[in-house]
C-alpha cells in the first residue's frame, strides 16, 4: 500500500488514536514522517518496505508517536532510535538506497495562537514548517534490525551488554555507566 495516497485526515486520525489526544505536535510529526518518507522513496513503511527503513527522532514528545504512527518504525524493532536533543526534528534513512533526510521543525510562528496551531500547522506549506536536508547516517552492523552482533558481560558489573554499546577501557569491556562512572539510577537512595 502506497501511504502518499492515503487521505492526510486519515493518517492524522490514526497517530490521534494512538497518541490518545490531538495536538500541533501530532499534525506537525504526520506532515514531517510524510514528507521525510516521500523524500527518501519509501512508499509502504509498515509493509513492503518495513526493512528498509530507519528513523532517528531527537525528541521523546508528541510528535514522535505521530512518526511511529505513520511510520510504523519503533525502538523495540531498532528501526526507530531516539537521540534526546529536545528538537522537533527526525531524519529518515532508506536503508536500500542509503538516502537520507533530516527534517528539524522552524518551531510556531509568533502570530500563531496556540488554538489555532493545528489550522495553521495545516494551512502552512512543508517548506514554511521545516528545514529540510539531505545527507547521510553512517550505521554500523550494531545499529540494524536482527539478530544481536555480539553480546559481552561488563568486566566490571557483570551485566550483558549487546550490540557492540560496550566500551573497552584498559583492554576490558566495560558497560556505559561503569565506563564513565555515572550513570541515570542511583542505587539504594530514596529521592
Ligand atoms: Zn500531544
Ligand atoms: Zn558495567
Amino acid at each position: 500500500m502506497d501511504i502518499h495516497t492515503v487521505p492526510f485526515g486519515q493518517h492524522l486520525k490514526e497517530a490521534e488514536v494512538f497518541h490518545g489526544h490531538l495536538c500541533g505536535g501530532i499534525v506537525s510529526g504526520v506532515r514531517m514522517a510524510l514528507r521525510g518518507l516521500k523524500e527518501i522513496g519509501i512508499r509502504d513503511p509498515k509493509g513492503e518496505d518495513r526493512k528498509n527503513l530507519i528513523v532517528f527522532v531527537e525528541i521523546d514528545r508528541c510528535a514522535t508517536d505521530a512518526i511511529t504512527s505513520v511510520t510504523g518504525c519503533r525502538p523495540g524493532k531498532r528501526s526507530m532510535k531516539i537521540k534526546d536533543y529536545g528538537k522537533m526534528a527526525a531524519t529518515f534513512i532508506n536503508l536500500e538506497s542509503g538516502r537520507a533526510v533530516r527534517l528539524a521543525s522552524k518551531g510556531p510562528k509568533d502570530s500563531e495562537q496556540a488554538g489555532s496551531l493545528e489550522d495553521a500547522i495545516k494551512a502552512a506549506s512543508d517548506e514554511d514548517l521545516f528545514w529540510i536536508q539531505h545527507g547521510s547516517v553512517p550505521l554500523g552492523a550494531g545499529d540494524l534490525p536482527g539478530r544481536p552482533v555480539r553480546s559481552v558481560p561488563c568486566a566490571h558489573c557483570g551485566e550483558s551488554v549487546m550490540d557492540m554499546r560496550d566500551l573497552c577501557v584498559n583492554g576490558e569491556s566495560l558497560c556505559q555507566p561503569c565506563a564513565e562512572g555515572q550513570s541515570y539510577f542511583i542505587p539504594g537512595r530514596q529521592a
